[in-house]
């Protein structure tokens, strides 16, 4: 394995994890310690209307009582503001940005597709800012779901990167934070699959290095649905030790028994040694 694995979590504070959003943590922080990596955690407080006071306390005490020591300090994207302005400057200069008053209802009824710098208006408040999107297919190899394409021309088209409110999108921060802390490897909930397609894309423009992606299953109810959309049987119990065993279980790793009432760290120092990638590959949800 790479001797420079970088890795990282990067949760949003709109609320407590969860069990889908643990899942993701406990599976990454594996990977990562397994090849002797880095692991670094990204509060993504990108969007504050979204956000719950005092939920990035409670993820940070979550990764912690579950044994989750990340690498370093946390960074915060509401601290990056400037490097997000000088990639949007970057991008305006290099002409693959531009602004646009068109509406979310407008475009509906345009088929929910962005036709581009055509429609480019003057600089100016209360406009979102999107970038320009190639005419070519993007390919990338996903470490868990192989060989993937797609033409964000035919899809939703120019994407945003500054809304119209001032904040910058996700799919700016994202890329470029996981750029400037040297990531080698995201792995990250299969929700995200399109969005790796836009990141690809903003790195791409930016001249920027891309990451190595994995997109792991997520976690459904018995009747398929995403378990975070039905947040009551999602919710963490108060035992971490046995939370953390079920993860284990349901990310295939056949944790003995008599685990089950270890420390958290104990169980993931097993969980380090057993870890395999592979074992989730082709998975596009797990069933809780
Ligand atoms: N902040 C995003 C979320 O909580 C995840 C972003 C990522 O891992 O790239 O869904």
């Amino acid at each position: 394995m790479a001797p420079d694995y970088r890795g990282r979590f990067a949760p949003t504070p709109s609320g407590p994890l969860h069990s889908g959003s643990l899942l993701t943590a406990v599976a990454s922080y594996l990977d990562a310690r397994q090849a002797g990596g880095t692991w670094l955690l990204r509060i993504e407080d990108l969007d504050p209307p979204r956000e719950i006071p005092g939920a990035a306390d409670i993820i940070l005490r979550q990764l912690e009582d579950h044994g989750l020591a990340w690498d370093g300090p946390v960074q915060y994207q509401s601290q990056r503001q400037a490097a997000y302005a000088a990639a949007l400057d970057q991008l305006h200069a290099q002409g693959m940005a531009f602004y646009c008053t068109l509406s979310r209802r407008q475009l509906a009824e345009r088929g929910g597709h962005h036709p581009g710098p055509a429609v480019a208006t003057s600089p100016g408040p209360n406009r979102a800012v999107r970038l320009a999107v190639p005419e070519t297919t993007l390919h990338f190899d996903d470490l868990l779901q192989g060989p993937q394409q797609s033409r964000l021309s035919t899809e939703d088209g120019a994407f945003v990167i500054r809304r119209r409110d001032g904040f910058y999108a996700y799919q700016l921060a994202c890329a470029l934070d996981d750029a400037d802390s040297g990531i080698t490897h995201v792995l990250r909930g299969i929700d995200l699959l399109e969005s790796t397609f836009r990141q690809l894309w903003v790195l791409d423009c930016l001249s920027r290095p891309r990451p190595q992606y994995g997109h792991l299953p997520v976690l459904v109810d018995a009747s398929g649905e995403k378990l975070s959309k039905s947040a009551g049987a999602a919710a963490l119990g108060n035992d971490h030790r046995d939370n953390l065993f079920r993860l284990l279980s349901l990310l295939g790793l056949a944790p003995p028994p008599p685990l089950r009432h270890e420390r958290c760290d104990a169980q993931l120092a097993w969980a380090t040694t057993h870890w395999q990638r592979n074992a989730l590959a082709g998975h596009r949800a797990l069933r809780d």
